[in-house]
């Protein structure tokens, strides 16, 4: 049987490499973005296996029920959802006393609530199914902190908490959740940061580089394989050591 798996903000970035790594292990998808239709299907023309079935839906995760259409469909069209990949996220930094109530709420409400939504929604398919696996992706400075970033490592903090909460809520149903907490991954989120900051985090890195969406890939690949199977409820660091 075809497993299927749901990711959030699957466009570009991190949820792009772990698109493309699930539709080489043969799993349907159901890929989710808010903005970009045209990088979505690009994503899905590359794919270099052919066999498997997508679909793509466009939705503000942040939305309760925008969440509950993305979920539904998935259930509607493949009938299972074997995977849930919380991997939509965005940063608004700025220093406490300039961070406005806007970028505080929009950034919990799409990284924290939008995590929430899509599990809430998800639970309901995978308990009647006795069967699933929920990967949220954290960050290193949900477990570190970070000046400037308030609001980001609150939301992925609050996702460690739920990540642990739902699993043990889910394990007697057989449904698995974990976190990965990136540390700098490559990506257009990083891609900003000024050039002497980078010079300064890489100091910081024991394994003297930045990671790539494929080390984020290689660790969600194993999170949902049989190989993870008595794991839940954990936060896995992909970080070079970084934080430790
Ligand atoms: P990215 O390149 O900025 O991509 C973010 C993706 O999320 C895009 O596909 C974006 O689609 C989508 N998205 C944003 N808001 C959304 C919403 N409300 N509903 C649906 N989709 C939405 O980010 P990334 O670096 O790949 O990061 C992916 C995840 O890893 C995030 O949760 C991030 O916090 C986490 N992370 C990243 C790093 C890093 O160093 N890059 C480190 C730690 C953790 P649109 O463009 O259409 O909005």
């Amino acid at each position: 049987m075809m497993k299927t798996a749901v990711i959030t903000g699957a466009s570009r970035g991190i949820g792009a490499v772990i698109a493309k790594r699930l539709n080489e292990l043969n799993y349907n998808l159901v890929l989710n973005y808010r903005t970009n239709t045209a990088l979505m299907e690009e994503l899905i023309n590359n794919f270099t296996n052919k066999e498997s079935k997508n679909i793509i839906v466009q939705c503000d995760i942040s939305l309760y029920e925008d969440a509950k259409k993305l979920i539904d469909e998935a259930f509607r069209t493949f009938g299972r959802v074997d995977v849930l990949i919380n991997n939509a996220g965005i940063t608004k930094d700025n220093i406490l006393p300039l961070m406005t109530e806007e970028e505080f709420d929009r950034v919990i409400d799409i990284n924290l609530k939008g995590t929430f939504n899509c599990c809430k929604h998800v639970a309901k398919i995978m308990m009647k199914q006795k069967e699933g696996r929920i990967v949220n992706i954290s960050s290193v400075v949900g477990l570190a902190g970070n000046p400037g970033q308030v609001n980001y490592s609150a939301s992925k903090a609050g996702i460690i908490g739920m990540t642990k909460s739902i699993a043990r809520e889910l394990g007697k149903k057989n449904i698995l959740v974990n976190a990965v907490a990136p540390g700098f991954i490559k990506t257009e989120m990083t891609d900003g940061i000024p050039d002497e900051i980078k010079a300064k985090m890489l100091e910081s890195i024991p394994l003297q580089r930045f990671g790539l969406p494929e080390d984020i890939a290689d660790c969600v690949e194993f999170l949902i394989s049989d190989k993870a199977s008595y794991i839940t409820g954990q936060v896995i660091s992909v970080n070079g050591g970084f934080y430790m």
